[in-house]
């Protein structure tokens, strides 16, 4: 298993994801290319785009949030 260090305080920080609520459940928050588009029904376009899941690690020590969207 991979494991990084904290930029800030050099601690060990755990792997974790990050939890997205929608109304259909729940889901893992993903990065998009460009600028968010705006639509009535489906709340933001993704015009043909693919979503990448956001891998995220948290440092034990001091909290710091570090992401990767690996595709
Ligand atoms: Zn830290």
């Amino acid at each position: 298993m991979a494991q990084r260090n904290c930029p800030k305080c050099q601690s060990t920080m755990q792997e974790g994801w990050v939890l997205d609520n929608t109304h259909g459940g729940r889901a893992v928050a993903s990065w998009v290319e460009g600028e968010p588009k705006k639509s009535i029904w489906v709340g933001v376009k993704l015009e043909g785009k693919q979503p990448i899941e956001i891998e995220s690690w948290r440092c034990s020590r001091c909290g710091f949030i570090e992401q990767y969207a690996k595709g």
